[in-house]
């Protein structure tokens, strides 16, 4: 039995047994929170319950390295739309620790796909920003707040928080509160 099929045995199951009872809630997230991470498997549950997140907190944004800059359009266009419509205030960045985007190299990527008999241009520079990874953590994250901060559409009393989670044991580190990402953008208003 594949997985496919698997997962539709369990879920005409769960519906008939109304285990989603449990996770109504509105669509209005009621933490007035937006959540950007990693795809990271070991980032699903562990995420969530180490923030105190529950269905119908927040709206959850899982991208790969939590990395705003590489998927720019729709991180960008998720977290506007979850302020606009779904009266979203606050934005969480959260990065990871051991991150496999972290230190990922174009060449590793181009080997694989090549070996899989698909045909690339390894001069491609989008493709080759695809499989860069993002280096330093701490660095990305900043860079990351930085980057949803800067957007024209994304008004000024927005918090956006820059925090790392340990994927195993689930701590978070703060990086950047909201705060100290406005008091930088005043110095260097000041510059
Ligand atoms: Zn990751």
């Amino acid at each position: 039995m594949g997985l496919l099929q698997e997962i539709l045995d369990y879920n005409q199951e769960f519906v008939a047994t109304k285990q989603y009872e449990a996770f109504l809630t509105s669509k209005y997230p009621s933490k007035r929170a937006a959540i950007v991470a990693c795809m990271d498997a070991r980032l699903i549950e562990l995420l969530l319950q180490a923030m105190n997140m529950k269905n119908g907190d927040a709206n959850l944004v899982k991208v790969v390295g939590g990395d705003v800059s590489q998927a720019y359009e729709g991180v960008i266009r998720s977290l506007i739309i979850s302020i606009y419509e779904f009266h979203v205030e606050e934005i969480f960045i959260v990065g990871h620790h051991h991150c496999g985007a972290q230190h990922l190299t174009p060449e590793q990527v181009f080997n694989e796909i090549e070996a899989e008999g698909i045909n690339i241009n390894r001069n491609n520079q989008q493709l080759i920003d695809y499989f860069t990874g993002f280096g330093d953590l701490e660095e990305s994250v900043r860079k990351n707040v930085a980057l949803v901060k800067s957007h024209p559409l994304i008004p000024e009393r927005i918090k956006v928080h820059g925090l790392l989670i340990d994927p195993e044991t689930g701590k978070l580190d703060l990086v950047q509160t909201a705060n100290q990402v406005e008091r930088k953008e005043k110095e260097l208003l000041m510059v």
